[in-house]
């Protein structure tokens, strides 16, 4: 287990959310796309994305996605790892999907971390009493009883921390404050912030939220201790408090925090869920949409990862009403535990290694639902040629667009990593991290339409390369 959070940790450093618009590509402009016959084939499926689109767009299942999605989350609400809410919804979601008279249904046990926050507080101290908005990071200790009370170091980057002597650090308070770039780029002092900081002596750390814009709002998340370093309280504050400390601490100013953080971590069992709309002709082989349904306690996970989860439900859903059944198997599948660190992933991984040749293609919507622009694509160069070819067909609703990701998605990296093609939703999510992991996560973010273009497109997508004549190749 915890070789496995420790790879997980790495991983989480891998993963972008964020897409590099320099990267984005139309590979149909590109001559080393010659795909031969299989462009022709793929072009033939133009009739089946018009109908999956007004079916889902302007038919009957129009604005279905969100009624839905509104119902879980109104329900549900926050879904953390190991709560009992969590296993509810996720007995919720197998009703639901039944409901489809879908009842090719199974769900896999693996064990998960619940951690829980209780009581978290900070006050400024000095220059003048003030009350600091915080949200502890997942697993973070508890702070004595009392609290700890220490003066701020106040540093942009781990370089800045490491030119400090450490007799300078030993006692104090670590207060990264990096200005947002890209999730990947600035992430990185969210979850190895507390080891760093530890490792030189504070007795905590804060980090300025992973976001680029604030109303006042601290943004969670996971970090990861070292067990060979000693585990110190780690929290985010919001921008406007790093900012505040920032102009204090470089006018010479002497910043002294009182910080009271409570929590609680045990062990407890979840599930993965794997729902089949079962292949005509070969029924071994799959093409896997998906999206975590467990959320962080803060907010309602409507957009991470409700939106997602609801537009991988839509995909068997869809296709049934349709009546329509492709060649290859379509595996819907709502990862459990990702926010403490892809744990039903890596579980999926390790119970299905042996027939993981059998995936054609994996899919993840965790980035945001918002209107759909194409596919951030991993694997090989004839992979993304076809990909490419197949996004050609969704022209009309924009959504054409193939950008380069060599790991993209959340879950899925875990199996992309291991030589399998996959996709990440890519979305005109520019907004996304506004709301990311905060109480702002809630229905107000989604939208009917947009998730109707989402789950039209999510569906269209994985039914053509389910029933192509060619397998993606590796
Ligand atoms: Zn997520």
């Amino acid at each position: 287990m915890l070789v496995l959070i420790k790879l997980c940790s790495i991983l989480i450093l891998l993963i972008g959310v964020q897409s590099n618009p320099d990267r984005r590509k139309n590979y149909s402009q590109l001559k080393s796309c010659d795909i031969g016959p299989l462009a022709e084939e793929i072009a033939s499926y133009e009739s089946v994305v018009k109908n999956i689109i007004n079916y889902v767009v302007n038919g009957p299942f129009k604005g279905k996605t969100y009624d839905e999605l509104s119902k879980f989350v109104d329900t549900f609400g926050a879904r953390p790892s190991g709560s009992q809410i969590l296993e509810d919804s996720i007995d919720y979601m197998i009703q639901l999907t039944k409901d489809e008279d879908i009842n090719d249904i199974v769900t896999e046990e693996l064990e998960v971390p619940h951690w829980m926050r209780g009581k978290e507080e900070i006050t400024m101290i000095e220059p003048r009493i003030k009350n600091i908005d915080l949200l502890g990071l997942g697993q973070s200790v508890s702070t004595p009883s009392e609290g700890i009370t220490a003066e701020v170091i106040v540093v942009n980057n781990f370089e800045e921390l490491a030119e400090i002597p450490n007799e300078v650090v030993e006692g104090k308070i670590v207060l990264y404050d990096p200005i947002f770039t890209t999730y990947r780029e600035t992430v990185v002092y969210r979850s190895q912030g507390a080891v760093r900081a530890a490792e030189k002596g504070a007795v905590a750390s804060l980090v300025r939220s992973i976001a680029p814009f604030s109303i006042n709002s601290p943004h969670t998340g996971s970090q990861n201790y070292n067990n060979n370093v000693k585990k110190i309280p780690t929290a985010a504050i919001s921008i406007e408090d790093a900012d505040l400390m920032r102009r204090l601490f470089n006018r010479g100013q002497k910043i002294i925090l009182n910080i009271t953080m409570t929590s609680t971590s045990e062990t407890k069992t979840s599930r993965n869920t794997l729902i089949d709309l079962k292949g005509t002709l070969n029924p071994e082989k799959l093409v896997i949409v998906s999206g975590h349904i467990d959320s962080w306690d803060v907010g309602q996970g409507a957009m991470d990862d409700g939106g997602g989860l609801f537009v991988s439900w839509a995909v068997p859903v869809i296709l049934k009403q349709l009546n329509m059944k492709p060649k290859r198997t379509i595996r819907s599948i709502f990862w459990t535990a990702e926010e403490l660190g892809l744990i039903g992933a890596y579980a999926y991984e390790e119970k299905h290694r042996n027939e993981s040749h059998n995936i054609n293609f994996i899919m993840e919507s965790d980035e945001g639902t918002f209107a759909p622009r194409g596919l951030a694509v991993g694997g090989s160069q004839k992979a993304r040629c076809i990909i490419a070819e197949i996004l050609k067909l969704f022209e009309s609703i924009n959504a054409s667009t193939l950008v380069e990701e060599d790991s993209p998605g959340s879950d899925i990296s875990v199996l992309i990593k291991t030589g399998i093609p996959g996709a990440s939703l890519h979305n005109a999510n520019e907004k996304y991290f506004w709301f990311h992991h905060t109480e702002g996560d809630t229905m107000n973010v989604e939208s009917p339409e947009e998730l109707d273009l989402c789950a039209a497109f999510w569906t269209a997508v994985a039914y053509i390369i389910a029933d192509i004549s060619a397998d993606i190749p590796r």
